[in-house]
């Protein structure tokens, strides 16, 4: 199949839009048609060279999502014209973290858009192992971002987070396509849920979405949790890093974690060892999702608990423009691209 694909030819250069002829699904992929897919912090990062298995030629992109068109040989629980989300990586199956459901941690994963072909074209062929259907009812955009972001905050507040019912969390960066979908998670699991934000205009939508209270982010906001929570927050999903980490740690409960998502300067923080050992404190790394926290994310869609927070849609051709708008927050939730 002949189509258009954006690619990053060199680390740090723009994306190029050009043709672009599709392989035949190998063995145990699938090909998957499109409709859209979203631009994530990551590609930006990836693009930038953050990321050291990031293998330029490349086509960027994991939030993959769409219709089976092609199946390969060895496809035993995939059929044609199914419609299904993707993890962003291809798990290898076999290692000991594949085998206990901790796919996400698999040492000899790839990843979508970093060491395989990824979303931004309309065709993308990916391993049955990455797979899970989709229940009616689920809007094509809530489909894409199911592994990425609502399954990846699902993973971070309940399984790494141990969060649930009447859980406090902080969620920094609440604004972006990632933060404006935590609220929601977080409120459907149960939690109370301040979010923090540099951008005020932002202030309106994110009470809309959920947010018991919404608090500045742009200095320190750690008094400010506490004149709301006096004993601290038992999370703060840390979805910023550098920029908010010190007052994240600030606000913590005795016994709280920071549950660390996500870091768009990607340089070290220091780390008070006195604070965490005397209050008992963790701070959690966790990537991704799993295929179980997928099929969780796509229920709370089904059922309304999540609704997609979509600040507009792209053509390819205007990626480029995208990735520097999302670098300057102008968007509130995911942008998305037209494939
Ligand atoms: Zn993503
Ligand atoms: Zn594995």
């Amino acid at each position: 199949m002949f189509m258009k694909a954006a690619f990053l030819k060199e680390i740090g250069k723009d994306l190029v839009v050009e043709n672009f002829t599709i392989a035949e699904p190998e063995s145990e992929q699938v090909t998957i048609e499109q409709d859209i897919t979203g631009i994530c912090y990551r590609d930006i990062l990836e693009k930038e060279g953050f990321f050291p298995r990031m293998k330029p030629p490349i086509i960027p992109g994991h939030e993959i999502s769409g219709i089976i068109r092609k199946v390969g040989a060895d496809v035993k629980e995939f059929r044609i014209g199914e419609r299904v989300s993707s993890l962003i990586y291809e798990p290898c199956g076999f290692c000991e973290q594949c085998v206990s459901g901790h796919e996400n941690l698999c040492p000899r994963k790839k990843t979508y858009g970093e060491n395989i072909n990824g979303s931004y074209t309309k065709y993308v062929n990916v391993s049955q192992r990455s797979l899970v259907r989709v229940p009616d009812g689920v809007s094509r955009e809530l489909a894409s971002i199911a592994a990425c972001v609502t399954g990846m905050v699902y993973h971070a507040l309940d399984t790494v987070g141990e969060g649930g019912y009447g859980t406090r969390v902080v969620i920094t960066g609440a604004g972006g396509g990632v933060g404006s979908h935590a609220i929601q998670v977080a409120k459907a699991i149960g939690a109370q849920v301040i979010a923090a934000t540099s951008s005020k205009w932002k202030e309106e939508t994110l009470y809309k979405l959920g947010a018991d209270f919404v608090i500045n982010s742009s200095e320190g906001f750690d008094k400010e949790v506490k004149k709301i929570w006096p004993d601290g927050s038992q999370i703060v999903l840390e979805n910023t890093g550098n920029a908010t980490f010190a007052s994240s740690l600030r606000s913590l409960a005795f016994g709280g974690r920071v549950v660390v998502i996500g870091n768009l300067e990607p340089t070290p923080v220091p780390l008070p060892l006195g604070m965490i050992i005397l209050k008992g404190n963790r701070v959690e790394g966790t990537i991704s999702s799993t295929r179980n926290d997928l099929r969780k994310a796509l229920d709370l869609s089904k059922k309304g608990l999540v609704k997609e927070v979509k600040h507009d849609e792209r053509n390819l051709e205007e990626v480029n423009q995208a990735f520097e708008d999302i670098k300057q927050r102008k968007n509130i939730g995911r942008i998305m691209l037209k494939l």
